[in-house]
């Protein structure tokens, strides 16, 4: 079948304004998604292709696409690209001034805007939303889309007020896009942008070439310096915790000759600026930097990403070392982990947060530290994490390469998972292990729970081995999370043919952190 005529138009668009001769994977689904008026929600990774999703049918559709973004500095940029392709944009937000911001007004009712990016706290003020009825609106976009969870990291208040977009503009298509891609957030972007039946669109958050490894913490200067040693060559850069350390480890590093460099936010804008330069121009092997570092770099050759200090989620940590291999060429991501490192981190994020935000962010930690102690592929849990499923084994992380001995777990899957059932899919880890282990406590007497059937059906097993297997069924994705329910396991598909006997599940016997993190000598 041949393409719809707007299908084509598209098409043209994307070669005539850009240059490129094929949508990427899901790009095309997508605009013929949005340009039919429907609402859509957008998860794909960085440097996956998002901003062609909303231009493209900006360019093709009547009409001004209005695009939220909360990142003044990038508006810029993004606006003065498209002009440069000779697409018609413009942005007003706090830096643009009053004169100027009336001229693209005029523009912009006059329709001769394809494309008018504005703040969330522009498009709140005074009027603004009074202007845009005067303006042919073809689509809202709603960039960073992630910043209207209060759950996620990046949470802005401002955008908890987009909603209001569809009680003044009903019919305008919503475009949300996003990064960030857990269940939680992706709730949160439907109903607080009160979406109409939207699709999603899930793009792999799949990065095969970087091999995912992680490294006892112990000496982890010398497994470092080791690394660098045996491949001389290779531009890396070192994640820290602390500025602290980024300047001590890239002392040390100088001391034995390789050229590295520091890079963190206490330093003037143009210390920064000549470390992010020197290594972009290969003058630097290495940077060892906070996680200040990296936003915005380009730079394809990346061959490895340490994390010598635990990051403290998972978006963060994909975030990461996704700056290594965007040539696709093969690359290294190398976690230190301790169990002591849990412990400082934890302390972290709890620390001056509300008790909600406490409680979110030690689950999202715990899931780091699962990834981090975790027994099966971890490309499977990384991708796990962000709702997507890979059918086989990865092949390229330090699990696959090198599994641990594993036992059948069936039976102990089953026994979880038949008692999450039982006791309607309302109980958090830690009641599903008191149940499990028949105590009797106020939670599980409450709740009724020593009645269902397999109330004490692990009191045979210690309650660190249960927290073992329930985090590796998790990370099997056999449950997952419900943050918004009280953290209550809600058991998959997946889950589902385990308990029914379809399925079987491999689990690693439990060891205690210190004794699994025996000092290996890498080859
Ligand atoms: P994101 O917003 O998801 O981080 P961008 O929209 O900035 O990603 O796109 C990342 C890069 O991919 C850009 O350099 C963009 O020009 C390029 N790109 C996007 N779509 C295509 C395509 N269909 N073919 C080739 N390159 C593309
Ligand atoms: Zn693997």
């Amino acid at each position: 079948a041949t393409a719809p005529p707007i299908m084509q138009a598209a098409r043209q668009a994307l070669k005539r304004y850009y240059g490129y001769d094929n949508f990427r994977p899901m790009q095309g689904d997508i605009i013929q998604h949005i340009l039919a008026g429907k609402d859509t929600v957008v998860l794909m990774p960085t440097g996956g292709g998002k901003s062609v999703c909303f231009q493209i049918p900006a360019v093709v559709s009547e009409g001004t696409c209005i695009v939220v973004s909360p990142l003044i500095a990038l508006m810029k940029d993004q606006v003065e690209a498209l002009k440069a392709n000779g697409i018609a944009a413009a942005y007003i937000n706090s830096s643009v001034g009053q004169s100027e911001a009336n001229d693209i007004a005029r523009a912009a009712t006059g329709g001769y805007l394809k494309l008018l990016y504005v703040s969330p706290e522009k498009l709140l003020s005074d009027g603004f939303l009074q202007f845009l009825t005067r303006v042919n609106i073809s689509l809202f976009a709603i960039d960073e889309a992630h910043c209207i969870s209060s759950w996620g990291h990046d949470f802005r208040p401002e955008y908890t007020q987009l909603g209001q977009l569809r009680t003044h503009f009903p019919s305008t298509p919503i475009i949300a896009l996003t990064a960030t891609a857990d269940r939680l957030t992706q709730r949160d972007i439907k109903t607080q942008l009160n979406l109409h039946e939207p699709q999603v669109f899930l793009s792999s958050f799949d990065r095969p070439n970087i091999n995912l490894l992680v490294r006892p913490g112990q000496d982890r200067i010398n497994s470092v310096l080791d690394y660098i040693a045996r491949h001389p060559q290779d531009p890396g850069i070192i994640y820290c915790l602390s500025r602290k350390t980024c300047e001590t480890v890239s002392q040390k590093l100088i001391a034995k000759g390789i050229k590295a460099g520091h890079y963190h936010a206490g330093m003037t804008p143009l210390q920064r600026g000549k470390a992010q330069e020197a290594f972009l121009q290969d003058d630097l092997q290495v940077i060892v930097a906070t996680i200040a570092f990296g936003m915005g770099i380009d730079k394809s050759n990346v061959r490895w990403v340490m994390h010598y200090n635990l990051p403290k989620n998972i978006e963060g940590y994909y975030q990461e070392i996704g700056r290594a291999g965007r040539d696709g060429a093969p690359s290294t991501a190398i976690l230190f982990y301790s169990f002591a490192d849990v412990m400082q981190m934890r302390e972290m994020v709890t620390k001056d947060v509300p008790a909600r935000q406490a409680q979110l962010n030690t689950a999202k930690l715990e899931r780091m530290q699962q990834f981090a102690e975790a027994a099966s592929c971890r490309r499977k849990i990384l991708l796990n994490y962000f709702s997507e499923t890979l059918p086989q084994d990865c092949g390229n992380c330090d699990i696959c390469r090198n599994p641990p001995t594993t036992f059948d777990g069936t039976l102990i899957a089953q026994k979880a998972l038949s008692a999450v059932f039982r006791s309607r899919e309302k109980v958090a880890i830690n009641l599903l292990i008191d149940i499990l282990r028949g105590m009797r406590n106020q939670a599980v007497l409450q709740g009724g729970y020593d009645q269902i059937k397999t109330y004490g059906a692990g009191s045979d097993l210690p309650y660190l081995d249960w927290y073992s297997y329930v985090h590796q069924m998790l990370n099997d994705g056999l449950f997952y999370i419900a943050y918004e329910e009280g953290y209550a396991l809600k058991i998959t598909e997946r889950g589902h043919e385990v308990l029914k006997g379809q399925l079987n599940l491999p689990l690693k016997k439990f060891q205690p952190a210190e004794k699994a993190e025996k000092p290996t000598r890498a080859g």
